[in-house]
């Protein structure tokens, strides 16, 4: 590591990948120092972090769990509101900004952490998908490390270390295929809330378990690939790996391939990115090979998952459509698990969102966010329309 010890802010750190980060924090000892810590709103397991943490800054952003926070907390700096997780994200201390909450509300923080010339760490894919242009050439000119977090990109990121991009022919990214990849269309068309939350390798946050039980998730991650590795979607290919153990290859163009393996657990990726450049120990068992019954790797099914094909549509569209479909997914996703509309709604909204979409071709930061605050609304109306029948 570049100090002895880094200093880290963690927006989102209430969630599955937050919480993750905190154990890889835990599990390091005194190399990294934790600066900030986020929730939307979830005060007993901030508090619970606080006093084992001890942050210097927390925020909520909802104004009333920020209140409830700071008066058990008097003594600590407590920020809310929409715009505490840019401020969070600019503290002048911190070497490296985790961002790892959900949905479009990453973007702005991503930008403010490259801006204030901070190392990121995103598991956020949703910004990538919605402003990945922006994102990507805001880090390059600031020179920072865009680490990603997500297993297969942080896989594929691996592969290309000392690569030159102009040697790849394309990029596989795996997939375990989610809940529903051995079902009939007709059965999945009318998948139940609690179904489509149980992920077969996987223990994650509704929202990405849900986006990966109707391949969106692998739709968002081909985007996301787009824009970290500068590849043409048309070269991302997407492969399912049910075991959840081969992470992501690369094709070079002398037909050779590297993949990663490793067992399927987050705080690989989430150590890989917080101790960059370094690579450091951790108790996680080996994977025995011989135990493993086979590697497999088969075409994904874009007629049983048409969320997949509207990604790579989008992706080819470009400009703001992916925001859109970004955007409202976050909604579709909120109605179904609140139950009001069917697993088979989800694709069908999202396309007619996208559909009705008069798209930026090059979107810059306001017309992406005008387009995402669009897409929200407009898959309101439909779900409305929906429940009234
Ligand atoms: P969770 O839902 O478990 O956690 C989300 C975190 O962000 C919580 O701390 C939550 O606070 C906070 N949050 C949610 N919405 C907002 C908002 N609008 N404004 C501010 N804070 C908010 O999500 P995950 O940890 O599963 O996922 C986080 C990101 O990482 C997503 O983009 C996901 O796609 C990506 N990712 C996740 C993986 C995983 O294994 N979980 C794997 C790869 C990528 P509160 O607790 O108070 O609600
Ligand atoms: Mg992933």
């Amino acid at each position: 590591m570049r100090k002895a010890s880094k200093q880290i802010v963690i927006l989102g750190s209430t969630g599955s990948i937050g919480r993750n980060t905190l154990d890889v924090v835990r599990s390091l000892g005194g190399n990294l120092k934790v600066l900030g810590l986020s929730a939307r709103s979830n005060v007993e397991e901030l508090a619970a972090q606080s006093l084992e943490f001890k942050p210097q800054v927390v925020a909520l952003t909802d104004s009333r769990a920020a209140r409830e926070f700071a008066s058990r907390f008097p003594d600590l700096k407590v920020l809310s509101g929409e715009q505490s997780l840019v401020e969070l994200a600019s503290l002048p201390r911190a070497d490296l900004v985790v961002v790892a909450v959900v949905g479009s509300a990453g973007i702005l923080p991503s930008l403010a952490a490259i801006e204030t010339g901070k190392d990121v760490a995103l598991a956020n894919k949703e910004s990538l998908v919605a402003a990945g242009e922006i994102i990507v050439s805001a880090a390059r000119s600031k020179g920072i490390n865009l680490l990603p977090i997500d297993s297969e990109h942080s896989a594929i990121y691996q592969c290309l270390k000392g690569e030159k991009i102009e040697g790849v022919r394309r990029i596989l990214l795996t997939a375990s295929g989610g809940p529903l990849i051995d079902k009939e269309p007709g059965e999945i068309e009318a998948t139940g809330i609690a179904e489509a939350l149980r992920h077969p390798t996987w223990q994650m946050g509704k929202k990405v378990t849900i986006d990966s039980a109707t391949l969106l998730n692998k739709g968002f991650e081909v985007i996301e690939a787009h824009w970290l590795f500068g590849l043409e979607p048309e070269r991302i290919d997407v492969v399912v790996e049910r075991n959840s153990i081969v992470h992501s290859l690369v094709e070079f163009v002398d037909g050779s391939m590297l993949a990663l393996l490793s067992p399927p657990d987050m705080r690989l990726p989430i150590q890989f990115a917080l101790t960059y450049p370094v690579r450091l120990r951790t108790k996680l068992e080996s994977i025995d090979l011989t135990e493993i019954a086979g590697l497999r790797f088969e075409k994904p099914d874009f007629d049983k998952f048409p969320c997949l094909g509207l990604a790579y549509d989008v992706a080819k569209k470009g400009g703001t459509a992916p925001a859109v479909l970004s955007a409202a997914d976050e909604v579709v996703v909120d109605a179904f698990l609140e139950g009001k509309i069917s697993f088979g709604d989800i694709h069908r909204i999202l396309r007619e969102v996208v559909e009705s979409h008069d798209i930026k071709p090059k979107g810059n930061l306001n017309e992406i966010l005008k387009a995402d605050r669009w897409a929200r609304q407009k898959a309101k109306v439909i779900v409305d329309d929906i429940m009234k029948g």
